[in-house]
Parts: C-alpha cells; sequence; structure tokens
C-alpha cells in the first residue's frame, strides 16, 4: 500500500471505510453506446463500403455538432484531436503567408499536454513557453508584459476551464497575434454562455475516450472563417482539393474521421444533456467537499471565473506538498489518480530547447498537482468513498 519511495511509510486507519473495503475506482470510465445501438447503421456503412471519406454518419455528426455548437460554421472532424490542432495551426499558418519551411514564434502555456506542444512543433513553428495564473490556464497578464514577436497563441482548456478570453483577446489584437483554442479536454465548457468559436476564436476538441464527450478517437476542429472550413477539410484529406487527379493544393496528411467513430459519437451526441447534467452535479459536490479541504489548509482548488461554465476533465487539487505520497496513498486505496496536465519546457524532449517566459506558476504547481477521477456516472458510494480516502490521507498526517 505505501510506496517503497524515499518518503517514511504513514499509518492510516482503513477501518474507517465502511466495513475496510477498498472500492476501485478507474481514472476514467468512458460512456459508450451498447453495440445494439449502433448494429444496424454500422452494418449498412461495411455492407456499402463507405465506412470513411467523408460519408454519411461523419457528414451528420457534423451537422449535430455545429447544432450543438450554434457554430457560424459546421465543425470539420479528424481522427483525433491532435490532428485537428495540428491542422488548426498549419491551416492559419499559411493564411498568415507563411510557407511550410518558414517559421515564427507561438505562445503557448507549458501546462498542458505534451500534443499541445507537439503540434506547434510539427508545423515547424517555435513554442515560447507561457505561464498561467490561478485558473490554471494561460494568464493574458503575462503575456501583455512580455515583448516576444509572437504571431498566435495557442491557449489551452485543461481540465474544462477556460482563460479570461476577453482579455487575451485584447492582447492578441493590440499585439497582432491570432488566438487559438486547444480546448482538447473543454467540451461543453462555456465563456459568458458561449463557446470560444461563437466569439471568433478558432479552437479544437478531442473526443478520445479519456474525454468528457467521446467518439473512441476523435476531435473536431472549430472555426468562424467558411474559407477555413475549406482548408481545414482539405488538409484531412492529404490537401487534396479535387478528386480526379488528386491535386493538391496544401500538403495535408489523412487524418479523417472514421463512420464508425461518427456513430457512437452520434449516440453520445444525443445524450449530451444527461453527460453534462451529471458531470455538473458531482462537479457540484467535488467543489464543497475540496473548497472545505482548503479552508483547512490542506490543498487548493484550481479557480473557475464567475463566467466560465467548467465540464471539469478530471478533478485537479493542488497539494501543499510534492505529491508522491498522496499519489501512492491513493493508488494503494485502489483510487486511480493521474499526474496531469504537466510541464512541458520539463519533458526529456522540450528542456532547453525553447523561449520561456518567467514560469513561477507553473514551476510551483508542477510537482503538488494531482488529477482525481470524476467519472459521468459516478456512484453516491464511488464518490463518498474518494472523499473518505482523501480524508483519511490528511487525517493520518500530523
Ligand atoms: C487530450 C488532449 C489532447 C489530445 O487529443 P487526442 O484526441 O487524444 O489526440 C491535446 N491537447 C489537450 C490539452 C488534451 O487534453
Amino acid at each position: 500500500m505505501q510506496s517503497s519511495g524515499a518518503s517514511p511509510p504513514r499509518s492510516f486507519d482503513s477501518s474507517k471505510h465502511t466495513g475496510g473495503m477498498k472500492v476501485k475506482i478507474n481514472i476514467v470510465r468512458p460512456l459508450f453506446p451498447g453495440i445494439a445501438e449502433l448494429q444496424e447503421e454500422f452494418a449498412d456503412c461495411l455492407a456499402s463500403g463507405m465506412v470513411t471519406n467523408n460519408s454519411r454518419h461523419v457528414r451528420k455528426f457534423e451537422e449535430q455538432l455545429q447544432a450543438f455548437f450554434s457554430s457560424r460554421n459546421p465543425p470539420v472532424s479528424f481522427c483525433n484531436g491532435e490532428m485537428a490542432l495540428f491542422h488548426l495551426i498549419q491551416a492559419w499558418k499559411e493564411k498568415l503567408g507563411y510557407g511550410a519551411h518558414e517559421s515564427f514564434d507561438v505562445l503557448v502555456p507549458s501546462f498542458t499536454f505534451s500534443g499541445t506542444v507537439n503540434a506547434i512543433v510539427l508545423n515547424n513553428l517555435r513554442p515560447v513557453f507561457c505561464d498561467i495564473d490561478e485558473t490554471l490556464t494561460l494568464c493574458p497578464r503575462k503575456i501583455r508584459k512580455n515583448d516576444i514577436p509572437a504571431k498566435m497563441i495557442v491557449a489551452v482548456g485543461v481540465y474544462g476551464n477556460l482563460p479570461d478570453i476577453d482579455e487575451l483577446g485584447k492582447v492578441a489584437r493590440e499585439k497582432g497575434m491570432v488566438l487559438l483554442f486547444d480546448n482538447a479536454a473543454a467540451f461543453g465548457s462555456r465563456y459568458g454562455g458561449k463557446f470560444a468559436s461563437n466569439l471568433g476564436y478558432g479552437e479544437i476538441f478531442s473526443f478520445h475516450a479519456t474525454k468528457m464527450f467521446s467518439s473512441m478517437e476523435g476531435g473536431a476542429a472549430v472555426v468562424d472563417e467558411p474559407q477555413m472550413v475549406e482548408t481545414l477539410r482539405h488538409l484531412r484529406d492529404f490537401g487534396q482539393y479535387e478528386k480526379s487527379r488528386g491535386d493538391v493544393s496544401i500538403p495535408g496528411l489523412n487524418s479523417k474521421m472514421q463512420e464508425i467513430s461518427a456513430l457512437v459519437g452520434l449516440k453520445n451526441l444525443d445524450r449530451i444533456g444527461f453527460i453534462l447534467e451529471s458531470r455538473s452535479r458531482r462537479i457540484g459536490r467535488y467543489r464543497e467537499f475540496f473548497m472545505g479541504l482548503e479552508k483547512k489548509g490542506r490543498l487548493r482548488n484550481m479557480v473557475v471565473r464567475d463566467n466560465v461554465l467548467c465540464t471539469y476533465l478530471y478533478y485537479p487539487v493542488i497539494l501543499e506538498e510534492e505529491a508522491t505520497d498522496f499519489v501512492n496513498y491513493m493508488q494503494g486505496m485502489e483510487v486511480a489518480v493521474r499526474r496531469y496536465y504537466t510541464a512541458v519546457h520539463d519533458l526529456r524532449y522540450y528542456k532547453d530547447k525553447y523561449a520561456a517566459m518567467n514560469l513561477d506558476v507553473t514551476d510551483g504547481i508542477k510537482d503538488r498537482i494531482v488529477a482525481l477521477p470524476l467519472h459521468t456516472d459516478m456512484s453516491d458510494g464511488e464518490i463518498e468513498y474518494l472523499f473518505e480516502t482523501v480524508t483519511n490521507y490528511f487525517g493520518g498526517r500530523s
């Protein structure tokens, strides 16, 4: 149960748990339709041979996503979130007049998933690591203060939280930068009741099995410029703008969504109201419990602005100390936790390679932050067990 690491084992009273029984809680529990719900339509796809290449269900999925987002343009689906981001950045790079071999600086938080920064680097652009504020998202104040001549900002909706979009937008306009959002983890989150795309910014989402809304693998880009929809559709199809010769206007990759993913996505979109509502009730309970621990000085919670609706992919807590003991304790009690997100500027490939602003907040939390499971269909018993386990961890501390 205790780690065999350097820190001394700490005693705790497992008898406090109901009957001393452990309850196994995985880090995520994807919500998928049963095979019976898909059988007929997928059989049709297989029989007709129409399993990919912008077929019927992909188009229908995009239509229904457009209705969900109330977006000006239909979202463009992709095989996953990272490819959606890769191509969104690529499309903007081209629109700004840069060739594939040219480059510019892109402001990005270090506190994100490696995939965000990989998508920048693989577009031959240079990431400049930026700091976050107490919302764990990009800090506009620190960006305003710097004088790096970047052409683009990629903000990230970590854990479904959103940054101060008004302020970021202002800074971006003042400095002549394009503002994009990696909202891979922020499906359903809103800012002032709106999605980033409703405010005129390009954004992407991930529908990976670990995310709150899933098509198994999948992703989409939502953009405000009709022209960019066309570019993105070409990019996911090798860059082909016509099919008779397969002529390309820009080099793309094969990053199309398959019909089976669109089918699963459609079924889950049918119950997105249930998903968001279920999460919202559980989020309320988590916030109340963890704000109580914050008041006792045990940990800190992620700040969510009043005008932000956060759908919470995981529930992050910031401990007062390095997280190894807590992680081992929780794992020992069979509650899976994740050291997520991380500081990308610290990862092996990125270390000391790219420019960085002052990263005080990022460096201050990166080894103390832990993501706890928060499933859409988590039972009361599981939630109580998770809370009790956390309470006992702190109870066992002097
Ligand atoms: C999950 C995630 C991704 C990757 O999305 P995939 O669909 O798995 O490719 C990228 N960025 C962030 C911030 C994420 O949370």
